[in-house]
């Protein structure tokens, strides 16, 4: 293809209209669009599905020269090269997966002019030969893409982000445009200082889905959970189920199979081949279910993903929301699903105790953990807390989650909190629920007597609640930070230094009724 001619009434609008089919911009795109056409720098953070690759593909074609695009996900970059070309735009990729003869037409194209958009992943485009080819040829602007992988504190970091930074330096006449679906206060530092150099403008879409449907419920036999929720409300749409495990991806994926619908696991695991037919089979076909570790979605564009479940807790409220972002990218109503257990909770935290990172990014990874739970448990409407990691006010009241549609009902637990928390104490912060409820609860055995715990001054003074409140209280404790898994990792739980005011008589809490646990079904299995 001979690059787009844009001589004369190549509007940003025209473009839009011609070449992507669609009448009007969404959002903010319009002024970043014009932003870049300018020549300005640009830090564009919008969610997943927002629309953010008009941004930067409507500038290059409006510009002269050679857009760049960097990216670190090659699936992704073929499958928007391969739709470009589709309407048009001359565009291509750079990689190391073409051969001797493809790569030198790439070039070609680039150094006579014939390439409106180039892809290129950033180590690719550090090597010197590839920087000084770039700096003889005429650039529209550079795209970064993913830009948070520039953020030694999250998840994606990428070295070779930090060192795009030179591009400043060796192409000062051209435009730069970040763009992240992340955008945490201080994410959005580390991009603004090393890809743009606090300059040019930012632009904040919002962050609300609103088309999402946001529901946590406590885990009582997942996997029948999952295929319940599934069957009553899903058959036959795609969907993705999140796994903490690679094996728990095949197990579950294995389970759903059995019981008639088509579902695939998808983890590093498995081989090249294998993840691609299984992607594909989900790009491709309808009603498929794909069972997968986090490996699997980044630069995925299925625009009629039906629900995203998660069948063990996220690391962070970002990767919730990314990950949950997948689904209804069609604008069309989508589930967010989510169950989790208080066993989850120790497990999570046993982890972190156990990790060897540095501290500064062990209390991040806590801080991160803790803000998610609070998300989890939240009394209220789901919107307030997911959109405040994002720094965005919403009012509340969405109509749309779990508990506006259900509001759940809370009660005091301060009496019930501190008869759990000294109950915890009196045994030795050395044991597990399950235990502190027998003494709770005053269940003698064998064991509680052989240790004597028959005799403490807790035995029994729980005897008024059941098994099943006395777990809610105490997974509610765990996740509000007033518990902690014994760093050992037996299992065990301790005080933390957050119980003291409640242990004082300063503090009162407020604890959520625990809804009853979804029936099971005849056709499912156990956990
Ligand atoms: P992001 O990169 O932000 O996740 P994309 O750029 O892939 O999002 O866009 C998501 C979807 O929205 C794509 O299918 C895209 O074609 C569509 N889209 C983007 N801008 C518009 C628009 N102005 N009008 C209609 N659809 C749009
Ligand atoms: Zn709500």
């Amino acid at each position: 293809t001979a690059p787009v001619d844009t001589a004369g009434s190549a509007s940003p609008e025209a473009l839009l209209a011609r070449i992507f089919g669609y009448n009007a911009f969404r959002g903010r795109q319009r002024e970043i669009i014009e932003t870049v056409v300018d020549g300005d720098n640009a830090l564009v953070l919008m969610p997943t599905g927002g629309g953010k690759s008009l941004c930067y593909q409507i500038p290059a074609l409006v510009r002269s020269g050679t857009g760049i695009v960097i990216s670190p996900l090659i699936a992704l970059m073929r499958d928007q090269v391969e739709a470009l070309k589709a309407n048009g735009v001359a565009a291509a990729v750079l990689n190391s997966s073409l051969d001797a003869q493809a790569r030198r037409q790439v070039e070609r194209d680039l150094r006579d002019g014939n390439l409106d958009l180039l892809y290129v992943a950033p180590e690719g485009l550090l090597r010197e030969p590839v920087l000084a080819m770039l700096e003889g040829c005429r650039l529209a602007l550079f795209a970064i893409d993913e830009a948070h992988c520039v953020s030694q504190w999250g998840h994606d970091f990428r070295p070779e982000y930090l060192q795009l930074g030179l591009l400043r330096e060796r192409f000062p006449k051209v435009p730069r445009i970040a763009l992240t679906a992340t955008a945490d206060e201080r994410t959005r530092a580390e991009i603004s200082r090393h890809l743009l150099a606090d300059g040019g403008r930012t632009f904040i879409d919002s962050f609300d889905r609103a088309n999402l449907r946001y529901r946590v419920g406590l885990k009582d036999n997942a996997r029948a959970q999952l295929l319940r929720f599934i069957q009553n409300e899903h058959r036959g749409h795609s969907g993705i189920v999140y796994c903490f495990s690679r094996k728990r991806t095949e197990q579950i994926a294995a389970f759903l199979y059995q019981n008639g619908l088509t579902a695939l696991p998808y983890h590093a695991g498995l081989s090249a081949d294998e993840r691609q037919a299984h992607q594909d089979r989900f790009i491709g076909e309808d009603g498929v279910i794909i069972c997968a570790t986090i490996a699997f979605g980044m630069g995925i564009d299925k625009p009629d993903v039906r629900f995203v479940a998660h069948l063990d807790l996220p690391r962070s409220i970002e990767a919730y929301y990314q990950e949950t972002g997948r689904a209804g990218r069609d604008g069309l109503p989508a589930d967010a699903w989510m169950v989790y257990s208080l066993a989850d909770i120790v497990q999570i935290r046993q982890m972190q105790a156990n990790s060897s990172a540095p501290e500064a990014q062990q209390r991040l990874e806590r801080e991160r953990l803790e803000a998610l739970l609070a998300y989890c448990e939240h009394a209220g409407c789901r919107r307030p807390p997911l959109l405040s990691y994002f720094e965005e006010d919403h009012p509340g009241n969405c109509g749309r989650c779990d508990n506006c549609l259900n509001p759940p009902e809370t009660w005091d637990a301060t009496e019930a909190a501190r008869k759990a928390l000294s109950c915890v104490y009196r045994t030795g912060q050395r044991f597990g629920a399950g235990h502190v409820i027998d003494v709770l609860l005053g269940n003698a055995s064998d064991r509680i007597a052989s240790l004597g715990h028959d005799r403490l001054s807790t035995f029994g003074i729980g005897s008024d609640l059941d098994r099943k409140t006395w777990q809610s209280v105490l997974r509610q404790l765990l996740a509000l930070g007033h518990l902690q898994p014994d760093p050992a990792g037996h299992g065990g739980l301790q005080l933390s230094e957050r119980c003291r005011p409640l242990l004082r008589g300063e503090q009162q809490v407020q604890l959520r009724r625990d809804t009853v646990p979804v029936r099971r079904t005849r056709a499912a299995g156990s956990r």
